[in-house]
């Protein structure tokens, strides 16, 4: 993320202070659970059929 994006994931969205890795879910069950718990989306996002490039008319 941060070569590619320049996203700093470690760094708090609050404060600016480093955040730490606790822990790697990978169990989908108790990831839609955590998800469920705050209250976010717990299905993919419906993905847009892809479009041309601006200016090409076909
Ligand atoms: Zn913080």
């Amino acid at each position: 993320m941060q070569r590619a994006f320049a996203i700093d994931v470690l760094e708090c969205p609050e404060c600016g202070g480093r955040l730490r890795l606790l822990a790697t879910i990978i169990s989908s069950d108790a990831i839609q659970r955590i998800l469920s718990h705050l209250q976010l989306p717990t299905s993919r996002p419906v993905l847009a059929p892809a479009r041309a490039p601006p200016g090409d008319v076909g």
